[in-house]
């Protein structure tokens, strides 16, 4: 017979974190530096004030259970009422990332069938170019009041602060199932269209509750978080709710994520904690270094979305802040793993915990991990062995957005990362299975060879891709953004490798670029990369390695 616990439930809803805030973090500061220029401050009671006054405009507007809402926009408090009061009545908030081709945005948003897009004023071009290819969208809001709205524009417009200017905000959040969808975000698309992984409030909640572990994030009431990963690269990795949750003071840093903006705000706030992108990192240690400004309260960067490289972590280390590396996917809400100390590292040597602090981590716990040889047999953790990453997991994608087929296997998702796993549980990603470089059979990893690169003090930037070679199948190419007024040769650069890989590792050759291609997370676009240089060891004078 069926015994069912005799406890209280409650739908796990994204609404009860920000509630939740409001009554017992209610004084805590939400401060963003707004597009408008200036600094705007406010609490989670306001917040969340606002948030209720956003869902009774909304449903006074006809919004329906599981519509979707877009939005275009940097960090800020509007975007985290938008969060929450699109997400609190059950319609779902889909965050597209501006920095796509405008075909690519206006495919999302066609995609997707968003009925409104809310967006900064900073992205009203955009706005106006891609609006005629939009049909369905019924209102485009600008996030601002009256006097941000243009003149003249392209099509019909609303503004944020009018719409909900109306509402009382004494509301009371509908309750409804934890699996009904909250969120909407799209893949990068570096392959083929961008396709859709829609968030569940559950999948959502459950991974701000993990998130907030020691062993994960480490968020307490106590820090100061500054989420500089934009809220729609994978909703800001889940800060927005995770923070929340444990009534931490948010720090939301708008459109300006260079050295200065950043290292200003985060003394000016009190930041303690933030998380973004290897480049965003790379340009904030090398105004610090530049400036010679010192680092107040900023003790703790997380690295993510793409491979941190150790060259970095030390850098930040050299400022007082700990590196963090993390692993993650859209696919994945996106935490997957972060790199903290497991049991037995307190035993490890210096050297050994040198070697674990550069992988991407342990699992979040919630996440499971294993990976495969290419007959799809499980390969040992011995932090040597090498394949295909899986994963599965409460916060896992089981199907894309708009399909009914399974994006799994067996149960587990194909991450199309190659790893491996230590004894330790520590997952190590040695390359994406497509950006592996195949030289005489052997495998090659790119950002083995990038890492190495930008430990030169006189590289900026630095790529590795495959190119077809006539001898070889591929061999590596490093392309190079070289620093300021740097005289740094090709040959010098090559001869840098020496001692630190295989002979046959070593790039065949060095271009050197003004900058590099990037995606719209700010990762470096390969595959153009590739179509560029691919001919390059054609003609090449084949040397011996
Ligand atoms: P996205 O879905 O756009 O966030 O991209 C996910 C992909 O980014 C992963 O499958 C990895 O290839 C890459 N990625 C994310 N974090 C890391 C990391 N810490 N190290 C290496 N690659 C990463």
């Amino acid at each position: 017979m069926q015994s069912l616990g005799q406890m209280m439930y409650a739908p796990m809803l994204l609404s009860s974190i920000l509630e939740q805030a409001a009554r017992h973090s209610a004084d805590v500061e939400i401060v963003s530096r707004r597009v408008e220029g200036d600094v705007h401050r406010y609490t989670y009671r306001d917040c969340h004030a606002r948030s209720m006054q956003l869902a009774q405009a909304l449903l006074a507007r006809g919004i329906q259970t599981g519509e979707r809402i877009g939005t275009l926009a940097w960090n800020g408090y509007r975007h985290m009422e938008l969060y929450y009061g699109v997400s609190g009545i059950g319609a779902v908030c889909h965050t597209i990332n501006p920095r796509l081709f405008p075909e690519q945005i206006a495919y999302i948003i066609n995609h997707a069938r968003d009925r409104f897009v809310f967006f900064d004023a900073s992205f009203a071009a955009l706005v106006e170019q891609i609006a005629g290819q939009c049909p369905h969208v019924e209102a485009w809001i600008m996030l601002g009041d009256e006097t941000a709205l243009p003149g003249k524009f392209a099509v019909p417009l609303e503004c944020y602060e009018s719409l909900i200017a109306g509402y009382s905000g004494r509301f009371t959040w509908p309750q409804f199932d934890e699996q009904q969808a909250a969120l909407l975000c799209y893949t990068s698309g570096t392959t083929g269209n961008p396709k859709g992984v829609l968030y569940s409030h559950r999948s959502t909640t459950l991974m701000a509750y993990a998130s907030a572990l020691p062993d994960v994030l480490a968020l307490s009431a106590s820090e100061t978080v500054a989420p500089v990963v934009p809220m729609f690269h994978v909703n800001a990795w889940g800060l927005p709710f995770s923070a929340t949750l444990v009534g931490a003071k948010l720090v939301l840093p708008g459109a300006k994520l260079d050295g200065e903006s950043l290292s200003s705000l985060f003394e000016q706030e009190g930041v303690t904690m933030s998380a973004g992108v290897p480049t965003v990192w790379l340009g904030f240690v090398d105004y610090m270094r530049r400036t010679g400004r010192t680092n107040g309260t900023f003790r703790r960067a997380i690295v993510g979305g793409a491979a941190c490289p150790p060259h970095l972590a030390a850098s930040l280390e050299e400022i007082g802040v700990k590196a963090v590396h993390a692993w993650g996917m859209t696919e994945l809400s996106p935490l997957g793993t972060v790199c903290t100390p497991s049991h037995s590292y307190a035993r490890k040597s210096i050297d050994e915990r040198r070697l674990i602090d550069v992988k991407q981590g342990r699992v979040v716990p919630g996440i499971d991990l294993k990976i495969l040889d290419p007959n799809g047999d499980e390969l040992p953790w011995d932090g040597k062995s090498a394949g295909e990453l899986m994963t599965r997991g409460h916060w896992v994608v089981d199907s894309y957005f708009g399909t009914h087929t399974s994006a799994l296997e067996d149960g587990w998702f194909r991450t199309g990362d190659i790893a491996t796993i230590d004894a330790d549980g520590y997952m190590h990603i040695t390359d994406r299975s497509k950006d592996m470089i195949k030289s005489g059979g052997e495998w090659i990893s790119s950002i083995e060879l990038e890492n190495i690169a930008v430990s030169h003090p006189e590289v900026a930037q630095a790529a590795c891709i495959a190119c077809a070679h006539p001898k070889w199948d591929e061999r590596p190419l490093l392309i190079v953004v070289a620093r300021e007024g740097s005289t740094v040769t090709a040959l010098e650069l090559l001869q840098f490798y020496t001692g630190k890989v295989s002979k046959w590792c070593v790039p065949d050759d060095v271009v050197f670029v003004a900058d590099l291609p990037l995606t719209g997370t700010g990762k470096v676009q390969k595959l153009m990369l590739r179509q560029r240089f691919k001919e390059h060891f054609t003609d090449f004078d084949m040397r011996t390695v």
